[in-house]
């Protein structure tokens, strides 16, 4: 792309999960072992019911919690301060080259994600990389419809009174790239998730490859 010097954008809107940090640490695995443990537990569905209907939902409603607030009427704080009841410095540490990358993207940054603030904050403080985001858009500032509706994208666009031209969008789902990417947005694929569709602008294996493809995206400063 060549905007003649100029470009477009103001905003990197990162999700967090599985994106700033890699799937393998593990944390989502033992997160989706606390949305199942609530469904039984707290839900009261039978324990062989519990994973397959935690598909359907990610399929038909985006996230576990917005099919249990459909189907059982759940308190969505509840269930947010339940299944992240985990310690993110159980599975990584500070990151000081995401804090370094972060340094060096001249755009401003804020955190687009379907879990909650506190995890948020939690996995911001544990990287070390807090400092680095204006906001945190979670589940509760969309109202509980999370990614991928395209009701939390223009929610998140009229909060920072921007164009999705306006913004890059970086995430693990190649599903949560497709409403981004519909509003203008460019979007990055980050992890392992196969993602071939006219939805994922770029592909990179990691979240420290991102930096690459969004120098690349802004023109050469003029020394
Ligand atoms: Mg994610």
């Amino acid at each position: 792309m060549n905007f003649n010097g100029h470009h477009p954008y103001q905003y990197i809107l990162f999700d967090l999960d599985d994106t700033l940090y890699p799937e393998e640490s593990g944390l989502m695995a033992a997160i989706g072992e606390r949305i199942t443990r609530y469904m039984v537990q707290i839900v009261g569905i039978p324990a062989d019911d519990a994973p397959l209907r935690r598909r359907t939902y990610y399929q038909r409603y985006g996230t576990s919690l917005r099919g249990l607030m459909v189907d059982f009427n759940i308190e969505p704080e509840d269930f947010l301060a339940f299944v992240h009841n985990v310690n993110p410095a159980d599975f990584f540490g500070p990151s000081p080259p995401l804090d370094f990358m972060l340094h060096e993207l001249p755009l401003r940054k804020v955190i687009f994600t379907n879990a909650d603030a506190p995890h948020s904050e939690r996995v911001l403080n544990t990287l070390q990389v807090r400092a680095h985001f204006e906001q945190i858009f979670d589940a509760h500032t969309v109202n509980y419809i999370t990614k991928p509706d395209p009701l939390a994208y223009h929610k998140v666009l009229a909060q920072l009174g921007v164009a999705g031209t306006s913004c890059i969008m970086v995430d693990d789902k190649p599903r949560n790239l497709i409403p981004a990417k519909d509003l203008g947005m460019t979007t990055i694929l980050v992890g392992n998730n196969s993602g071939a569709s006219a939805a994922i602008d770029y592909a990179v294996p990691t979240i420290f490859h991102v930096e690459a493809v969004i120098k690349n995206l802004l023109p050469v400063e003029r020394l």
